[in-house]
């Protein structure tokens, strides 16, 4: 298998707690993973180690074959990794069509102010308007917007980064059944274009339905990984969740 995200022997705490201890795994390419485990599994830090919002203590980080002790900013940009937050990361005073930009005009081309790199952006911010179904909101401020909005505003933010790897934290967690298959369906479009996702979710449903791989945390240790059903009946998984 082909993989996108390798890493070995990583290990974060915080203050002598380990959440992320000695860890090795890896994320199939092209393909969407489940990061599922208990509250406190490390399932957060773990994202946040690989998108470089955190530096490990101790192990290595390959990404597209190329090694990595620690994640810069500038290096997510050329690996083109994108990723939501579970306790979203809007800008409230700021227009939606103003927090979809935002991500990109941190991107060095949008200070070239070629028109054609403007205009560019001008069509896929067109493009992600519609998908996460906010044209008609383009003009209001994000603190106006409805739960549900937030969470699809956060999406379309990552989608505006036209990236390679996707990670998504808790996209589905408190939403109308209506708005989890809108984002459902963002997901299964973007993996039909190839992109590798990587999606931290509790609803065992939806990871069955959505993933082909799933990797289960405990305590930041690798409790179980391989195909989301056999996953999911695997008996100390369901230990884990109902242990809890
Ligand atoms: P999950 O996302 O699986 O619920 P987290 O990765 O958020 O888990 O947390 C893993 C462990 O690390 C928890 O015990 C949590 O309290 C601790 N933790 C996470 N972030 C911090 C932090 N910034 N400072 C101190 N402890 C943290
Ligand atoms: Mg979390």
């Amino acid at each position: 298998m082909d993989y996108a995200i390798k890493i070995e022997n990583l290990t974060k705490q915080f203050m002598g707690l380990k959440a992320l201890d000695d860890l090795s795994l890896e994320f199939p390419s092209g393909q969407t993973t489940g990061l599922i485990g208990p509250n406190g599994s490390g399932k957060t830090t773990l994202m946040n180690v690989l998108t470089g919002m955190l530096v490990p203590e101790n192990g290595m980080i390959e990404i597209n074959e190329r090694r990595f002790r620690k994640i810069k900013p500038n290096t997510l940009r050329r690996l083109k990794i994108a990723r939501t937050f579970q306790d979203g990361r809007l800008i409230e005073q700021l227009s939606v069509e103003d927090n979809l930009l935002l991500p990109v005009a941190e991107n060095r081309y949008w200070h070239s102010l070629f028109e054609q790199h403007i205009e560019r952006y001008r069509e896929r911010l067109e493009n992600v308007l519609q998908t996460v179904r906010l044209a008609d909101y383009r003009y209001k401020n994000a603190e106006g917007l409805s739960y549900g909005q937030r969470k699809l505003l956060e999406i379309g933010r990552a989608l505006m980064q036209n990236a390679d790897i996707y990670f998504f934290d808790e996209p589905l967690t408190g939403l109308f059944p209506e708005t989890v298959q809108d984002i459902v369906n963002i997901l299964r479009e973007l993996k039909q274009k190839g992109k590798t996702l990587i999606v931290i979710e509790h609803n065992m449903n939806l990871i069955e339905q959505l993933c082909d791989y799933t990797v289960v945390l405990d305590s930041g240790r690798l409790l179980a990984k391989g195909i989301p059903a056999e996953v999911l009946a695997d008996e100390k998984v369901r230990e884990a969740y109902l242990g809890k």
